[in-house]
């Protein structure tokens, strides 16, 4: 039976530090979070911001924009944020309206404000090993991995899910710790490959949004399993992976919605503690 990697406890010992780091820093944080639009799923997701930037000591700031909203002027806003010295990080909630192209808004926020690892330099960065600034759910994951007693070197790890914030990100911060990487994603799926894949893998790294996507019994013997997939099922939460026959398997294994969710935000703050300190020029 597998152990369970839990965020709540990982994320109250990292916010324990920033929150002595911040206390030391010349001024209080300032976060600015952008949303264009009205939309449920953001708008939770900026009350947990708002709730733990409160315990930490960071100013909040919500700017809200109009659905309507042109992306010049998104980008304009992003532009005049900037150069505004007293804004340390800038975050652009999702989704947006389909006039705005996100991955064309990313290379507009300044990479010592960019919170949420967006940017295309500090992307980039990464294939380097020299990121001070990591896609926050990435960093969650890496940050839950370390809590295991697992040696990456050389083990098989197998992510599922390619996308820009997540499973590209991690893929590279993984290769860093010599693990032998495999990404799959629909095509995988499309070509009848990722049972297989999966199988091989000591460690698996799961991102898609499909619920139960990946059957329990593919899970290899003692494998660490991380389920990122956020899907509502009725009225539960659930994740990609077929949870009960994979925790049998696995040696550890996330729950969801308790395991890698409640991390994502700390290391949004983290992020903000070391942009901030970027600006002040004491990293
Ligand atoms: P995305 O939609 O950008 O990418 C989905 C990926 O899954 C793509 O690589 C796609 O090719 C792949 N995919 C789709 N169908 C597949 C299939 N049948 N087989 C194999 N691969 C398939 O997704 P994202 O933004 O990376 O988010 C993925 C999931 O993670 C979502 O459920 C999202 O809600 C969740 N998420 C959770 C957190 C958190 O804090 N826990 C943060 C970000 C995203």
């Amino acid at each position: 039976m597998a152990r369970l990697l839990v965020g709540k406890p990982v994320a109250q010992k990292i916010q324990e530090e920033i929150k002595k780091e911040i206390k030391m820093l010349l001024s209080r944080p300032v976060l600015v979070s952008i949303m264009v639009g009205d939309n449920a799923s953001a708008l939770a997701y900026i009350n947990a911001q708002k709730k733990v930037a409160q315990d930490l000591g960071i100013e909040y700031q919500l700017h809200k924009l109009g659905t309507e909203t042109k992306e010049t002027t998104l980008i304009e806003t992003i532009k005049k944020l900037n150069t505004d010295h007293s804004v340390n990080g800038i975050i652009v909630q999702m989704p947006l309206p389909v006039q705005i192209d996100y991955k064309k808004i990313s290379q507009f926020i300044h990479p010592q404000k960019d919170v949420e690892g967006i940017n295309p330099l500090n992307m980039g960065k990464i294939v380097f090993g020299q990121a001070e600034i990591l896609p926050c759910t990435a960093a969650a994951v890496m940050e839950l991995l370390n809590q295991t007693d697992i040696d990456l070197y050389g083990k098989e790890v197998v992510v599922v899910g390619h996308s820009e914030i997540v499973g590209k990100p991690l893929a590279l911060l993984l290769l860093d710790k010599f693990a032998t990487i495999t990404v799959c994603h629909i095509a995988t799926s499309e070509a009848g490959r990722l049972e297989d894949h999966v199988k091989s893998a000591d460690v698996l790294v799961v991102a898609v949004g499909k619920a139960n996507l990946i059957k329990g019994d593919w899970i290899k013997e003692g494998a660490v399993v991380i389920d990122v997939g956020i899907n509502r099922v009725g009225e539960k939460i659930v994740g990609d992976v077929e949870f009960e026959e994979a925790e049998r398997r696995a040696s550890y294994i996330t729950p969801v919605p308790a395991g890698v969710g409640p991390l994502t935000v700390t290391m949004l703050m983290r992020n903000l503690l070391r942009a901030t300190k970027l600006q002040q020029n004491d990293l």
